[in-house]
Order: structure tokens, then sequence, then C-alpha cells
């Protein structure tokens, strides 16, 4: 059974919408197996998000996912690292489809409430970057 990484990102959690995106990911038959409230530094922001340093936008995203707390969760589910982005929707909520997380609640393309790893190995190494062993049951 397949597990991925998600976060409630701070225009999320600052909304107080933790409840309903998971409630989402829950209908959708995806499982919470890990759970915490942090709040990161600029500088661990810019390490999970290490592949886009070349990006116009990663300053910008650093500063916004250091800005409030977020929800880190571990996810699980048969095919939970695809079945979390349907859920999730297009990057752009003006993209995004009806009935999807960013659909009904991103504000724009960067505050758009939620991260989902997009590959088994992004899944892995997103895991192992906020859980430990012990945490992960
Ligand atoms: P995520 O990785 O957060 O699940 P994603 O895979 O849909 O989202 P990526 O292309 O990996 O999108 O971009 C990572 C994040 O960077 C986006 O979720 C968004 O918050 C931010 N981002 C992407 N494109 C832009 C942009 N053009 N302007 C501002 N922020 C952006
Ligand atoms: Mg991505």
């Amino acid at each position: 059974i397949e597990r991925t990484l998600s976060i409630i990102k701070p225009d999320a959690t600052k909304r107080n919408l933790t409840g309903k995106i998971v409630a989402k990911f829950e209908e959708a038959g995806l499982r919470v197996v890990a759970s915490k409230r942090i709040h990161l530094t600029p500088a661990q922001a810019g390490a999970f998000y290490a592949e886009h340093k070349e990006r116009g936008f990663y300053g910008e995203l650093c500063a916004f996912m250091a800005s409030e707390p977020v929800v880190v969760q571990v996810l699980e589910g048969e095919g939970a690292i695809a079945k979390n982005r349907e859920v999730m929707g297009a990057t752009d909520p003006a993209a995004a489809a009806d009935g999807t997380i960013r659909k009904e609640f991103a504000l724009s393309k960067g505050e758009n409430s939620v991260h989902g790893s997009d590959s088994e190995a992004s899944a892995a190494r997103e895991i192992a970057f906020f859980f430990s062993g012990l945490e992960l049951v």
C-alpha cells in the first residue's frame, strides 16, 4: 500500500481549513497515518523545495512556506500519490477541476493550500524529510 507526503500550506492553516482539507482526503479513501503542525524556517522550506531553486518564484515560495505554521501528513492508500494529486487539483486554482481542494480553497498559484509528492522517489524523500521511523507505524 502506497504512502505520500502532504502539506497543508500556510494560507490554509491560517484560514482554519485543516479539517475541511483532511475530510477531502478521507472521502477519497486516503488515510492519515502521521500528522504534525510545525512552523518551518525559511532555510527548512528552501531545503524542502530545493528542486525549484532556479525558478523565479523560489524566494517567494520559501518565504510563504515559512510565514505561518503548516500541517505535514503522511497519507496512505491504493495509488496514494496519484490520488492525492487528483484531490488537490491543478497548481493554479483557476485551472483546477471542480470539487478539488485547490478549486475550492486556493487563493493563487503560489498560495495554493496544499502540497503533495509527485512521484514514488519524491514521496520517499519528503516523508523522510519530516518524519522519523519511530513516527511512522
Ligand atoms: P506542490 O509541489 O506544492 O504540490 P505542484 O507540484 O502542483 O505543487 P510545482 O510546480 O511543484 O507545483 O511548484 C511548487 C509550488 O511552487 C506550487 O505548489 C506553488 O505553491 C509554487 N509555485 C509554482 N508555480 C508558481 C508561480 N508561477 N508563481 C508562484 N508560485 C508558484
Ligand atoms: Mg511539486
